[in-house]
């Protein structure tokens, strides 16, 4: 999973990327980049690095990255080691000099990188992203102009199988956006004013538009793809017409609470996941006597606090972030993981000690943080611990972007809900089920294949690709 946001016709590109950056720092805190190009003079400029956005990009090197357009991203990788090698934007020096930065996953990946292979192009990285960069850059030098960029899209369309949103700065022609043709991963745009013209803005997350002054923002439909040229035209075109198929994790865990994703605000789909669970206990299960209510923070505050409301229950914080630990769920290794867990939360144990608490978590993938949840609180004196997820239990992978490819990682696939409260110590787990995710987002048109193993895509290059990937894992950990 990684941020990534464009702009044209800014008369400082890399400022407002940079900022752009720090709004969709919770997608990726891996490495990041950006690349610019002035139009004017027609050079390119790039910066790059591993890192947090305000460590590799200083005031002193944005100040070196001029130009009017531009892309960058902020990444977590899931297919690429990690290592310098994947760091984002990939440029490619013809035709025209193009940058590309890319949020998703590539599924058929693996059968891809051999196609190249054969036709002997040479690839710098492991990255999914070079690959759709290479395939992207091939079918554009064969006609050139507006019309050979849409025709790019369409070639990715027709070879790449994934969920991907992309950005990419073409350096004498604009900035181009587009979506994979089921809409699985997110992609805004906006456009404000400025100095008489229409500057364009692209993101993961509106909130990186909004903040910026960016209005009549729109989500990109899937198997869209927006061309903002140089000369302050804009051109969109639906090139695909496959079912939408957005990510539900996006409003359950991964987007900030702030942003809104097609229509629907985060925050309000989160209380209404909240008050659902309530229902579903006084339900399901009249004789649960609790004391209190209380969240993991921070993806789960809206759904504890109207959970605790419909229940009739005060709201306690009895959980406290470690605000130097990253989130923890995208931490590509498990042990780099189970570290930063110990060092995440810490109790308060005046607000725990003899109480039955209701803890609220968004989401239980490998159970980590869980168990170690319940033992926190139970060392710290709890009495009962219910432990209740705004999610329904994870039970197969998920391919395109999200970091849970392996089945056998899922403490949820192939367990009993009574062998996962064994598992990770709780008195009760109390999961969403999958008609309350349709409820909260209003719509049954989700990617929800995590949950119900309905993929929107063919998943037939699946298997090679998690195997390429726990290559890379022991490359990473040097168990090869
Ligand atoms: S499989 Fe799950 S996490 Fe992956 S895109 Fe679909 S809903 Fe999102």
């Amino acid at each position: 999973m990684c941020g990534i946001f464009a702009v044209s016709g800014s008369e400082q590109a890399a400022a407002e990327i940079y900022m752009g950056l720090m709004h969709l720092q919770h997608r990726g805190q891996d490495a990041c980049g950006i690349t610019t190009c002035d139009t004017a003079s027609g050079e390119v400029y790039r910066l790059k690095d591993v890192g947090l956005v305000s460590e590799v990009l200083t005031e002193a090197r944005i100040a070196e990255l001029k130009g009017n357009i531009g892309i960058g991203q902020t990444r977590y990788p899931t297919v690429g080691t990690g290592d310098r090698r994947e760091v984002q934007p990939f440029f490619i020096k013809r035709p025209d000099g193009i940058g590309m930065a890319f949020n998703g996953n590539v599924v058929n990946y693996p059968l891809l990188k051999q196609k190249l292979k054969e036709e002997r192009v040479y690839l710098t990285s492991n990255s999914d992203a070079e690959v759709l960069l290479q395939i992207f850059a091939d079918e554009y030098e064969k006609r050139n102009g507006t019309e050979g960029i849409f025709s790019a899209v369409k070639k990715v369309y027709d070879e790449v199988i994934g969920g991907y949103a992309v950005v990419t700065v073409i350096a004498n022609k604009g900035i181009l956006a587009f979506k994979d043709p089921n809409g699985i991963r997110p992609l805004a745009m906006g456009e404000k004013e400025a100095n008489g013209k229409k500057n364009y803005a692209f993101a993961s997350e509106s909130i990186a538009l909004s903040m910026q002054g960016y209005t009549n923002i729109r989500d990109l439909k899937p198997g869209e793809a927006v061309l903002a040229e140089n000369t302050g035209e804009i051109h969109s075109r639906q090139l695909e017409y496959e079912k939408a198929a957005p990510c539900v994790f996006e409003w359950v865990y991964f987007s900030t609470v702030e942003s809104v994703i097609e229509g629907k605000p985060v925050y309000d789909v989160r209380k209404k996941l909240g008050k659902f669970l309530a229902q579903k206990i006084k339900r399901e299960m009249p004789e649960l006597q609790a004391d209190l209510v209380m969240p993991v923070p921070d993806t789960s505050r809206p759904a504890a606090s109207a959970l605790a409301n419909e229940l009739g229950l005060p709201l306690e914080e009895g959980l406290i972030k470690n605000r130097y630990i990253g989130r923890t769920f995208i931490m590509p290794i498990q042990k780099t993981r189970e570290n930063a867990v110990n060092l995440k939360l810490k109790p308060i144990e005046s607000v725990i000690r003899g109480k039955n608490i209701v803890v609220v978590d968004d989401s239980i993938v490998r159970g980590t943080t869980s168990k170690r949840i319940v033992k926190l609180l139970k060392g710290s004196g709890a009495n009962k611990v219910y432990f209740v997820s705004t999610f329904p239990p994870i039970i197969s992978p998920c391919y395109y972007g999200i970091d849970f490819q392996r089945s056998e990682e899922l403490i949820a696939s192939g367990r009993t809900i009574e062998e996962i409260e064994k598992e990770i110590g709780a008195d009760k787990v109390i999961y969403m089920d999958v008609e309350g995710l349709h409820e909260a987002l209003g719509t049954k048109e989700l990617c929800t294949a995590c949950v119900t193993k309905n993929y929107p895509t063919s998943t037939k290059h699946a298997a090679a690709l998690t195997e390429l990937r726990e290559q890379h894992i022991a490359q990473i950990t040097g168990k090869c």
